[in-house]
């Protein structure tokens, strides 16, 4: 029996001929050839005001702590239901974090309750836009004029994804927030096997952006030749990836348009195929103002018994399907910390989300194969 794998890393082909061509330039350090052409592909493709490739999404986030300043105090509200980088990256810094329930229909933090969990301390709200889609972003971004609080998109998940506001226009996610950070992680749309990337929407940061990821120095000015000498200047890491990483990322973006028809057409067919069984479990939801990217398809058990039994089924028959996000605020770590209420729908999700097999070389026969195993399972 051939066994159907959660994921599978998608490669064009062209990912080795890129990294020679690197390699050949000479400069493999970072901010090279490659690294500059994807910076341009995202400038152009979705009107970012500035984007700096990182190591990782975890790093875009960690510079994203730093560039809004935050102090050991202050309150920066997320998520409970998300990866742990989108907390860890402010507890570097001494936040507190302040978890939000998510919505009922879905597991994108719960727009509606931010609002009273607004103190004086508060500095940022950093919403995660699951599965790639969009948190209903008007209601955040009005809360942060309001209040005078920053956000940060946890857009790891959500490239080629949109939001359309009240205003009618279709923006990417991303482009929303105050910065934003993407994950070019394997298991993501778009990936070379870790990577990410920083946006940045709001220009004052821009300067200090490029000091940051490069140590606290002015390096980047430097090699522009707007200074002549360079040194430290402020705190930092070394957040840029080698033009290697690049090269890969870049083979990729060329076949972003083709990467995306295909699993939104896989995605499309579990939802076709999975409609019946509505009342087993239930389906995923993108709401009207939502693109829908296929990063993910999940379904969302009865509970926790229903997705164990389902695991099992499923398994037996050669089909791998994972859930993932234990509570952040049940974790190891932040449990004795966490002061907060019952977040009832998190603990849903962390006990009844089950994703299924989706990527590039996913079949369609494959999809047929995983639904119709879900139906015969004794739900
Ligand atoms: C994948 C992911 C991250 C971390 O991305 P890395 O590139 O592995 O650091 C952060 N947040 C969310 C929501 C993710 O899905």
């Amino acid at each position: 029996m051939s066994t159907i794998p959660f994921n599978k890393p998608y490669l064009t082909g062209k990912e080795v001929h890129f990294i020679y061509q690197a390699v050949a330039s000479g400069k493999i350090s970072g901010d090279g050839m490659f690294t500059k052409k994807c910076h341009s592909f995202f400038e152009k493709r979705y009107g970012y005001q500035k984007c700096l490739l990182t190591s990782s999404c975890t790093d875009a986030l960690e510079m994203a702590a730093i560039l809004v300043n935050i102090q050991p105090g202050d309150e920066v509200i997320m998520p409970s239901y998300t990866f742990v980088s989108t907390a860890t990256a402010f507890v570097l810094r001494g936040a507190n974090i302040v978890f939000c329930d998510s919505r009922s229909d879905r597991p994108g933090i719960d727009e509606d309750k931010i609002e009273a969990l607004i103190t004086s301390k508060t500095k940022a709200i950093v919403p995660v836009h699951y599965a790639g889609v969009a948190c209903d972003m008007d209601k955040i971004m009005d809360l942060a004029a309001k209040y005078n609080l920053f956000v940060i998109e946890d857009a790891a998940q959500a490239i080629e994804s949109y939001y359309t506001g009240r205003d009618g226009v279709k923006r990417p996610l991303g482009s929303i927030g105050h910065l934003a950070a993407f994950s070019f992680h394997e298991t993501k749309n778009i990936m070379s096997g870790e990577g990410g990337m920083l946006v940045i929407n709001d220009e004052k940061f821009i300067e200090r952006a490029e000091i940051v990821r490069e140590k606290g120095t002015n390096r980047s000015k430097f090699f522009r030749g707007e200074l002549d000498k360079y040194g430290w200047v402020d705190i930092g890491s070394s957040f840029l990836p080698s033009d290697i990483i690049a090269a890969f990322l870049y083979a990729q973006l060329e076949n972003i348009d083709d990467i995306q028809k295909k699993r939104i057409a896989l995605w499309e067919k579990y939802m076709e195929l999975l409609a019946p069984l509505k009342d087993k479990f239930s389906l995923p939801v993108i709401p009207p103002y939502a693109t829908n990217n296929a990063h993910m398809f999940y379904i969302v058990c009865h509970s926790i018994e229903d997705r164990t039994k389902l695991i099992a089924h499923i398994k037996a028959n050669g089909i791998l399907a994972v859930y993932h996000y234990l509570s952040l605020h049940k974790s190891e770590f932040y449990e004795n910390k966490y002061q907060g209420p019952e977040l009832h729908e998190t603990d849903r999700y962390t006990d009844c989300l089950l994703r299924l097999p989706m990527y590039y070389e996913l079949t369609m026969d494959d999809v047929e194969k995983v639904c119709k195993t879900i139906e015969s399972a004794q739900l």
